[in-house]
Parts: structure tokens; sequence; C-alpha cells
């Protein structure tokens, strides 16, 4: 089977980890973090061309200490797209925050701008535009709209490492963005997240919310908790962080070619294919495509062919037990469409050329079979 995503991960993340273990400097809970939580920031900062990055133990808990930083309040109104992992949906619940779901565009599942201009009340505070498969939301809009009615961003990059608009890094548009380092993701430390942000008010914050709101230790100045990266982790991700442009790379590559094979004949079969433009580049976390028609029954066959496709994200957030009650008026016809259309093909950096061949070529059969059928 190739997986949807697998981490890479080799001699140089054992190294690090090991040497963690015999210093046995475990964690560390001064303002600053470890050093391999320094070390892992300063890389990151680099990277993105970014003033802060305060590292945290998931992209979860990135986006709820983003929240809190931007001082949510009760009831304040958050607008988000309802076609994400649910964790965007979480956070704003869990920092007191009511989620307004916002479409998305069906042409590259990201929020759509005239949505957000609709939903927008008197109640809203914060927008989380989600950069979806790592494709750049239309940030330029967004924040025009933002600004205008005095709303904080905060952009949800936990798929889009790597990915930039207007060659600009995506997580670096808004007051503050969000990233996360979760196995399946582009850069991983098993779990962990991170804040980044040019505001130095905000990156004080954002250490004091990670570590119990503590400043000097025991003297609780806000409401935080323990958000903190563990060395161990850390260690892994600075190691990562020094391998994300051959990463991203493979992945291009991969992405790539796959398009190239599946564009000679992308019009017989009716598969929407991904496409990047001049000011969207993409870091290739999930190459997702669209089918017309049936969809279930493609992906079956594709399992079956040992070709991991994975269906991100159905049901959407609004349609799921805990979301549903209050959501029942929503209507998100872009999203309910996608929920119901796209398919996730794997591009991660352990597929070779030949295994994106067989997952052209399987999928290829399968629809010729389907439409025999
Ligand atoms: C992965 C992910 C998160 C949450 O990150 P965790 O590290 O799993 O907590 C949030 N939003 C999106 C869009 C994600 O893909």
């Amino acid at each position: 089977m190739i997986p949807i995503n697998k981490p890479w991960i080799g001699e140089e993340e054992e190294r690090e980890v090991t040497s963690v273990l015999e210093e046995t400097a475990l964690t560390s809970a001064a303002r600053d973090g470890g050093k391999r939580v320094r070390d892992f920031e300063s890389l990151m900062k680099s990277y993105l061309k970014i003033r802060h990055v305060v590292s945290v133990n998931s992209g979860t808990a990135a986006l709820y200490a983003a929240l809190l930083a931007a001082g949510i309040k009760q009831g304040d109104e958050v607008l988000l797209p309802s076609f994400t992992f649910v964790a965007t949906a979480n956070a704003v619940v869990a920092a007191g925050g009511k989620p307004m779901f916002v479409d998305i565009k069906k042409d590259d599942y990201t929020m759509d701008v005239s949505d957000l201009k609709a939903k927008i009340t008197k109640k809203s505070r914060i927008v989380i535009p989600v950069h979806l498969y790592g494709h750049p939301s239309d940030i330029d809009e967004i924040r025009e709209l933002a600004e205008k009615h005095s709303l904080d961003v905060i952009e949800d990059a936990c798929q889009s490492l790597g990915s930039s608009y207007k060659k600009k890094q995506t997580g670096t548009f808004g007051t503050l963005g969000c990233f996360s380092m979760y196995a399946s993701k582009v850069l991983t430390a098993g779990e962990g997240g991170a804040i980044v942000t040019d505001s130095n008010e905000l990156a004080d914050k954002l250490k004091m919310i990670r570590n119990h709101g503590m400043v000097e230790g025991n003297d609780t100045r806000m409401l935080g908790l323990n958000l903190r990266l563990p060395e161990l982790s850390a260690a892994i991700a600075k190691v990562q962080m020094q391998k994300l442009d051959k990463m991203l790379e493979i992945r291009r590559r991969n992405a790539e070619l796959l398009s190239k094979l599946l564009l000679a004949s992308s019009k017989k079969y009716e598969v929407k294919i991904p496409e990047e433009t001049a000011d969207k580049k993409f870091n290739w976390y999930l190459y997702t495509v669209a089918f017309q028609d049936e969809r279930d029954s493609i992906k079956n066959h594709l399992v079956q062919n040992n070709v991991g496709a994975t269906v991100y994200y159905s049901p959407p957030v609004h349609k799921m037990p805990f979301y549903a009650h209050a959501a029942s008026e929503t209507k998100l016809p872009a999203t309910e469409w996608c929920a119901g259309h796209v398919l996730s093909l794997p591009v991660h950096p352990h597929v070779t050329e030949a295994d994106v061949d067989r997952i052209a070529n399987s999928l290829k059969s399968t629809i010729e079979k389907q439409n025999v059928s």
C-alpha cells in the first residue's frame, strides 16, 4: 500500500533524539524553552522570514493559543470554513468563540470571499482562513475585508508550511499564523505546532500562554496552560526543518509528474486536477482531485489496488454531530459538493516516480471500468 502520507525520518533525527536522551534534557519550562525548541524556532523563523516563532505541542494548541493571544471574548464570532480538519472549529469553541461557517470555492477548496463578506456581523471578531491541502487562500482579499471590519486574521497554515502567496510564505500574512507538526504533515515532530507573528507583544503573550500564563515562574498573569513542545519532539522538528526544502522538492516532482500523466486524459475522465497559479505556489501536502460523479467506488478501487486514496474532509465540520445542531440552518453548497466529490492521492517523499505511474494508471483504469459498467 502506498499510504496517503508517511514521515520522512532518518539517521539525523535519530542522532538528535539520542542526544536529548543522553543529556536527559527532556523538556524545559523556561520562558524561551529548551535548546532544541530554540534551535527549531530560529530555523523556522529564517525559513518564514518572520520575527517570532513560538512552538507548542500541537497545531490545535497553536490555534487555541493564537485565539487567546488575539484577545477572544466569550461569544465572539469567528469566521472559518467548515471544509477543514475539525481542530480549527474545536479550538474556537474551546477558546469561548462562536464558529460561523463560511463556504469555499470549488476550484481550490479555500474560503469564498463573497460568502465571508455576507457572513460578517457586528459580533465578528476574527477570521481564520485555512490553506487547505497547502493551497493558499485569497489572502489579499481576506485581509482587505478584515481590515475594513476590524477583524483579526489568524491563518490556519497547519497544512501549508512551504506554500507561498505572491512569493511570501503562508502563515506570515495574518496577525498570527498557526502550523502543525503532526505525523502526517509535510514537516513532523510526531506531535507539535507553532504560532508565528511579527508582533513583539503577541509573541510575549504566546510565551505566557504556553506556560500557564507565567513570565518568571509562579507569577501567572493571564490564562495559560501547559502547551510546551517537549525537547524530544523539538529535536525531530529541528532536523526536519533542515530537510524541508528537499522534502518539498520531491513532493513537487511527484505532483507535477502526476498532473502530467492525468492531464493527458483529464477531459475524457472528467477529473479536476489541482492547479497552481502565478501567485499561489503549493507545498503539495495533498494532491486532491475532484470527480464529476461517483467518487466512493473510485476510491475503493484505488485502495484495492494498494493506492492509499483518502477523502479529506467528509463530513464537513457543520455536519458533525457536535456542530450540526447549532448549524442546522447553515447552507454551504460548495462545501457539501466538495465533501462528496474530492479525493486525495499520495505524493509524499517516499512515493517514487514508479509509484506515481502506478497511481495514475490505477486511477485511469478504475475510471474506465466505471464508465463501461
Ligand atoms: C492538522 C491540522 C490541525 C491541527 O493540528 P494538530 O497538530 O493535529 O493538532 C488544524 N487545522 C488543520 C487544517 C490541520 O490540517
